[in-house]
């Protein structure tokens, strides 16, 4: 747990800055170990597994333990904790969580993340609007204007996928289904340059407006989306990561889940300056650790910065 907390906040990039402590080191070792194997044995609780990593990245069930398969998240109850509820901590390899060796860049970032929030948290997927900063505005539109199911049907067939374009005035980006949780938490619209919230990209682009009917997307409004089900804010109390504004969760959340280049998720690291992320082999030129700090920024950024010191 200790070398988890001290790499918590202190890193930018999810790979080990060399400017880091002796921990963090030991960590560096298990995890280059780890990265190697097929499958290794992890812990949670009093239960003993082991944790194949080619079912692990497909999203299925990856952990055998007595003669079971488990995901991260039914063993986590399996082991007792599931009151954590973050089996990214709970389930531990060489006593050190999870979530550190995905932070590092030695595990790749499952697919479980948007079945996780399914399966863990029952309330998140409801349809529910959160009152916290409701106006009467919304609740007229909103709240009380049921619609018909053929309409919802229609809408849930033109708005099929993971993402889909958004436009806010003259701002334009994509929101990301699964990132989506209220106005104000979730980075889910990616814009050219940042990941934002719906209150932000709204904020961003025309202040005086109400996220709900002023982003659109062909046409529909975010609140048509949602409350056609396309879009499902998560409740008030909701305690998932992105609603508790876990820390870690909201780093994560500055920059993209996939490879800028092959769009693919993996080992990935993050640039500081914008929402970018690459694979050590996909970014020009090729990164090695010890070319990444804390404060790491693309060749994209870089090549910015250059040129604008060019003209100064
Ligand atoms: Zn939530
Ligand atoms: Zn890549
Ligand atoms: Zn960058």
């Amino acid at each position: 747990m200790a070398a988890w907390t001290r790499v918590t906040g202190k890193k930018r990039t999810r790979q080990f800055g060399v400017t880091m402590g002796s921990g963090i080191l030991v960590c560096q070792r298990v995890g280059k170990s780890l990265k190697k194997k097929l499958k290794f044995p992890v812990t949670c609780g009093s239960k003993e597994g082991i944790l194949h990593k080619d079912r692990y990245k497909r999203g299925e069930p990856c952990i055998l333990s007595d003669g079971q398969w488990f995901t991260p998240n039914d063993f986590e109850k399996f082991g007792g904790k599931e009151k954590n509820k973050k089996w990214k901590i709970s389930i531990m390899y060489s006593q050190v969580p999870l979530l550190t060796f995905i932070q590092e860049g030695f595990l790749s970032s499952p697919s479980f993340k948007i079945k996780r929030l399914q399966d863990q948290e029952p309330e998140c997927g409801k349809k529910l609007i959160r009152t916290r900063s409701n106006t009467k505005h919304e609740k007229n539109s909103v709240v009380s204007t049921v619609m018909p199911e053929e309409d919802s049907l229609v809408i849930k067939r033109v708005f099929r996928g993971d993402t889909f374009e958004v436009s806010c005035f003259r701002g334009q980006g994509v929101l990301h289904v699964s990132r989506f949780a209220t106005e104000t938490c979730g980075k889910c619209i990616r814009t050219q340059d940042a990941w934002l919230t719906p209150k932000d990209f709204l904020n961003q682009n025309k202040a005086e407006g109400h996220w709900r009917l002023d982003i659109t997307s062909r046409s529909y409004s975010l609140g048509k989306l949602i409350m056609s089900r396309v879009l499902e804010p998560h409740m008030v109390n909701c305690k998932c990561p992105i609603c508790t504004e876990d820390p870690l969760h909201l780093l994560d959340q500055k920059n993209d889940d996939v490879c800028f280049k092959c769009k693919h998720d993996g080992d990935l690291v993050c640039c500081e300056k914008c929402p970018r992320s690459f694979h050590h082999h996909c970014h020009k030129p090729v990164l090695e650790d010890d070319m990444i700090g804390d404060h790491w920024t693309c060749c994209y950024c870089k090549a910015v910065t250059a040129k604008r010191n060019r003209s100064s």
